[in-house]
């Protein structure tokens, strides 16, 4: 499932092919994926210049000329590829499911960049909507960006005051903040020494100032190995797949914990219906 360091990452690889360009051709090779696409998906695209790309949560926001937003989302197994004569690029491709099968190719756009940028998703999770000018959409009263300004303490502890719920199921809750999966709520936990067992109204400033700094720090740490293995792939193979991950507790059950002189060990939680990774000494 691609987070938000990944979905980031597509953005940042799909930009200069497609922002400030024309889709010059829009073909759709079946009806829907998650959802059906919009009947006139195609006669809405084709011919508009995208404005401005952008990442919201796990969304990928394309602006058009027309002021219609296209959303795409990438599901569990969605991915971009990007080519150019004989050359291809992958990016969102998961290191386990390298090597883009073009029976799952369901949507392809000609970019005037000169550049063919295709969706593929074999497992059709992913989903592209058009959303016209002014006209809500399900992401409209998410909660602030992780990485902007609009998340910080004094914000987030004031979201969480008189919270009963503990502060990982929080940090989870997208209207808190947006595009946290279990992954990085795990690292910035464990970064923030904070146990996810602490109940959210609980959480001092000083908790909280140490929670917003983990939760940036951990993905931004992300995003910028993602974006080295941008710039590592040399076009030719072909594939780029996901970047590949370190992480300090996430999937690291009964090992130790790796925070210099600390002698705790990680243990894994079921929480919610998923797994929480802790140190059992240091989160306290
Ligand atoms: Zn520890």
């Amino acid at each position: 499932m691609p987070e938000l360091p990944e979905v980031e990452t597509v953005k940042s690889g799909l930009a200069p092919v497609m922002e400030g360009f024309v889709f010059k051709h829009v073909q759709l090779n079946r009806p829907n994926l998650r959802f059906p696409f919009d009947p006139d998906f195609v006669a809405r695209v084709q011919g508009m210049t995208l404005t401005r790309l952008s990442r919201r949560a796990k969304f990928l926001q394309a602006e058009l000329s027309s002021g219609d937003r296209l959303f795409m989302h990438l599901g569990m197994s969605g991915r971009f590829t990007i080519s150019q004569s004989e050359t291809a690029t992958d990016i969102g491709a998961f290191a386990h499911d390298v090597g883009a099968n073009p029976k799952h190719d369901h949507v392809v756009f000609e970019m005037s960049s000169g550049y063919r940028v295709i969706y593929n998703a074999p497992r059709r999770f992913g989903f592209m909507e058009l959303v016209a000018d002014g006209a809500p959409y399900r992401l409209d009263d998410l909660g602030p960006e992780p990485l902007g300004n609009d998340f910080n303490a004094p914000a987030l502890r004031a979201t969480l005051k008189s919270r009963k719920s503990k502060i990982k199921a929080a940090l989870l809750d997208q209207h808190v903040v947006a595009g946290l999966g279990n992954i990085y709520v795990c690292e910035a936990l464990y970064r923030a020494k904070l146990s996810p067992f602490r109940e959210a109204g609980s959480i001092s400033i000083r908790d909280a100032n140490r929670l917003v700094s983990a939760v940036k720090d951990v993905l931004s740490d992300a995003i910028k190995a993602g974006g080295s293995s941008l710039r590592d792939f040399h076009g030719a193979s072909g594939e780029l797949g996901y970047f590949q991950h370190t992480f300090a507790v996430y999937g690291r059950e009964d090992m130790p914990c790796t925070r210099p002189r600390c002698s705790g060990w990680v243990r894994r939680t079921a929480q919610n219906g998923r797994s929480t990774f802790a140190c059992d000494r240091c989160q306290g």
